[in-house]
C-alpha cells in the first residue's frame, strides 16, 4: 500500500510516540484492516493517525512466556508425568500405584506408539 506521509511536524512527533507506545507491528496491522474496510482509497497516513493509531493499546513490554519454555523438552506436559524421569504414577483397579513409563513421552516409549 501506498498512502502519502506528508503531514505536519506535531503529528510526526505523535506518530514516533505511538511506535514507542504501540509498536509498529500493531500499526501495520490497523492500517491493513481499515484499508481492507475503507469505502475510499486512503492516500495519507494521517487518516490511519486520526483513524485509530492514537486510540491502539501500548504494547506488552515482554512477549508472554510460552508454555514450552517452562517445561523440559519433549515433556508430554501430562499432570501425572514427571517431567525428570518421564514416568506416571499408575492407580490400578486394585487401588495399587506403580510407575510407569509415560506413553507419550518416556524414551523408551519413543516409536512405539500408533
Ligand atoms: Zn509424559
Amino acid at each position: 500500500m501506498t498512502v502519502s506521509w506528508s503531514m505536519k511536524p506535531s503529528d510526526w512527533i505523535e506518530i514516533s510516540h505511538i511506535v514507542q507506545r504501540a509498536g509498529i507491528p500493531a500499526m501495520v496491522a490497523f492500517a491493513r484492516d481499515t484499508k481492507a474496510t475503507a469505502r475510499q482509497p486512503i492516500r495519507y497516513a494521517t487518516f490511519f493517525l486520526r483513524g485509530g493509531w492514537a486510540g491502539l493499546p501500548p504494547a506488552t513490554s515482554a512477549p508472554a512466556p510460552r508454555d514450552n519454555a517452562r517445561r523440559p523438552a519433549n515433556h508430554c506436559g501430562h499432570a501425572d508425568c514427571d517431567p525428570v524421569t518421564r514416568t506416571r504414577e499408575i492407580e490400578h483397579d486394585n487401588g495399587l500405584r506403580t510407575l510407569e513409563r509415560c506413553p507419550d513421552c518416556h524414551p523408551a516409549s519413543k516409536g512405539q506408539a500408533a
